[in-house]
């Protein structure tokens, strides 16, 4: 079996989710996703001449060509890795299909049959406690048992009315300044509704979105101790590993961060260093099924959970759903579509992807689903082709 083709499409949702297929002389096609972002689709394309005529089910050996034809080296981060992760995924599933295997069979087993999903649930209707206690409950209300909160609710033209928790000037997260003493309490007000609301079976996570200065980050997650949350993350801004530890070390609020970073050498520091408690990778992003398979391996030295950042169609959150199954220490994906009404209607599968806050890990070969052809062109992204050309 050799690839003769790769074609993609970009489907709008939430994000500009860009699928990926790699076609063979046999006629089977795999099918896979890349973390959205300018360029992305592009440079998967650019990967044609490097995988033209190759055996599809050399993975490991494909990624690293494709990893080396990204720059005179060995491309290390940004949208080529994306690109690199979205054809990964598909020579998976490709190999699935081919072999008669769910993907996970291939990458060692699964520890567990269903996978937990977290839901993203940005934020309450207003800055105010009351109404995200309501979003809480609504979000409980469909069988989410973990739901993460956005604490960064500073965007003055959509959210904030600095005038009404005594800030008296808008910022936004781009300049660092300094946390005052009313946001600090108006936060903590926003936190304990949301742990008055769900009471304590439920988990909850807060991402502060890279935004805060270092001490206002220690404040902050010891602020948050009395609420025990899952995690509060990205507390600092991302690329510095020290300044990540030191608020680890100042906090028994639990610290989640990766989401910006690639591959085993970009998530390394973090994990050597126990610079977090909780390691967060984007799967489609980092690298693909396998190379976060050997980040979680690496966490898991260390007994670190691996919980995986997602904002995918289906098809890419299936691809997670598949590597997390093998990992020993695997904690929760993310799910980020909650208000993208027709999202498990991109793919047939005959149960619905998410059910009460898990995914079963599918049996059929490969990544175990397709595209519904109809939703997907109906969404497809003004100047893209439905996996033309
Ligand atoms: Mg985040």
């Amino acid at each position: 079996m050799r690839i003769t083709d790769i074609k993609t499409a970009v489907v709008r949702g939430n994000f500009d989710w860009v699928l990926v297929r790699v076609y063979t002389d046999e006629g089977l096609v795999g099918l896979g996703e890349a973390y959205w972002g300018a360029g992305v689709e592009a440079a998967v394309r650019w990967l044609k001449p490097v995988l033209e005529g190759e055996n599809p089910l050399e993975i490991e050996w494909l990624f690293s060509k494709m990893m080396r034809h990204m720059s005179g080296g060995n491309s290390q981060a940004g949208t080529m890795v994306a690109a690199v992760s979205g054809v990964e995924i598909a020579l998976w599933d490709l190999a699935g299909k081919a072999l008669g295997v769910p993907i996970y069979r291939l990458l060692g087993g699964k520890y567990r049959n269903r996978v937990r999903v977290y839901a993203d649930s940005h934020h309450g209707a207003k800055p105010e406690p009351s109404a995200w206690a309501d979003r809480a409950r609504e979000v409980v209300a469909k069988g989410f048992t973990a739901l993460k909160f956005d604490i960064d609710n500073t965007d003055p033209a959509r959210f904030l009315e600095p005038e009404a928790i005594g800030l008296g000037r808008a910022w936004n997260k781009s300049n660092l300044r300094p946390l005052s003493a009313a946001e600090l309490e108006h936060m903590v007000k926003l936190v304990a509704a949301l742990r008055q609301a769900v009471g304590g079976e439920i988990e909850l996570a807060i991402d502060a979105h890279w935004g805060y200065n270092t001490l206002d980050a220690i404040r902050m997650a010891r602020a948050f101790e009395p609420f025990h949350l899952m995690w509060l993350e990205d507390p600092v801004p991302p690329g510095n590993w020290e300044a990540m530890a030191r608020v680890t070390a100042a906090t028994t609020t639990p610290i989640c961060t990766g989401e910006n970073l690639y591959t085993r050498l970009g998530l390394r520091d973090l994990i050597v260093n126990q610079a977090c408690d909780i390691l967060q990778v984007d799967i489609p992003k980092a690298g693909g099924l396998l190379e976060s398979k050997k980040i979680a391996d690496m966490a898991d030295l260390y007994f670190m959970p691996f919980a995986a950042h997602n904002v995918c169609s289906p098809v890419g959150t299936m691809a997670g759903v598949h590597v997390c199954a093998t990992m020993r220490n695997f904690y929760l994906l993310e799910f980020h579509a909650q208000d993208v009404e027709w999202w498990h209607d991109l793919v047939i599968r005959e149960e619905r992807l998410i059910q009460e806050g898990y995914i079963a890990v599918p049996e059929e070969p490969g990544l175990g689903l397709e595209l519904n052809e109809d939703v997907a062109r109906a969404h497809l992204a003004p100047g893209f082709t439905y996996f033309e050309g």
